[in-house]
């Protein structure tokens, strides 16, 4: 953590391009800023930032595009930013390779949370034990812990210190987000997880802090688990991993005997 944090914001609008450069500034980020795709994607090229903020709406290739072409040589963390809520869906469902999604207007201090939250997860490989949370397994745990942040179940096995999870031993490839989510329900073992719960885990805030959660919030927990899902190849209908509880949130499948 010596280094100073880089930051990259592409958004053409001047008014919230300059509010998203004092966020990421007062957060102690080295900010540059962009106001068009190309030229986001070629910053972000000679940068290597830590974090960008990515403008959906751009003049030249939206930011789909722009994050997919940024993921070809970039791990940066990507918070998309969308101008309507009711694309938020779609957007998380498209997978552009973005690591959060926030709709305008944000309150600053939203944004802070998100980043700061992001730039608290590993981005790869960590420094070893005390970057490995979940020391507190609950007893009765479905899945098998083993204490380094390694689990297995029903065929499926997590690091959390190498970021990998395979099914039946083939890898998958998963978003940061997918890898949080799944990464907190194989640590409740058969706890139900509600999706607060869980939004809160996004958010790297404790479960019980009653912080304001909002039903887009929901949503995306939703969405992101309908991919993974996918990923996995689960069945909501008979599922191996992920087991929906309809109304509250996810738990644990049971353990196959
Ligand atoms: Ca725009």
């Amino acid at each position: 953590m010596s280094e100073a944090r880089v930051g990259l914001v592409i958004e053409d609008d001047q008014d919230i391009r300059e509010l998203v450069r004092t966020v990421l500034t007062q957060a102690g980020f080295e900010v540059t800023v962009a106001s068009s795709g190309h030229e986001g994607v070629l910053a972000a090229k000679t940068l290597n930032p830590d974090v960008i903020t990515l403008d959906l709406g751009l003049p030249d290739i939206d930011g789909f595009e722009v994050s997919r072409q940024i993921r070809e040589f970039s791990d940066a963390y990507i918070v998309m930013l969308t101008a309507r809520a009711d694309e938020l869906d779609t957007l998380i469902g498209l997978e552009s390779g973005a690591d959060d999604y926030l709709t305008k207007p944000f309150r600053p201090r939203e944004l802070r949370a998100r980043i700061a939250a992001m730039m608290r997860r590993p981005r790869s490989l960590p420094d070893q034990a005390d970057s490995v949370p979940g020391t507190d397994q609950p007893v009765d745990a479905a899945a098998t812990a083993t204490g380094d942040g390694t689990y297995s179940h029903n065929g499926l096995d997590l690091s959390y210190a190498s970021r990998s999870v395979t099914v039946d031993g083939s890898e998958l490839n998963l978003t940061r987000t997918e890898f949080e989510l799944l990464y907190a329900l194989l640590e409740a073992g058969r706890t139900v997880r509600t999706k607060s719960d869980l939004v809160r885990r996004l958010r790297d805030e404790d479960y019980d802090v009653g912080s304001y959660i909002s039903e887009a919030d929901e949503r995306s927990v939703e969405v992101h688990m309908g991919n993974l899902r996918k990923k996995l190849g689960d069945s909501p209908q008979r599922p191996r991993w992920l087991q929906t509880v309809r109304g509250v949130g996810y738990r644990l499948a049971p353990a196959e005997r």
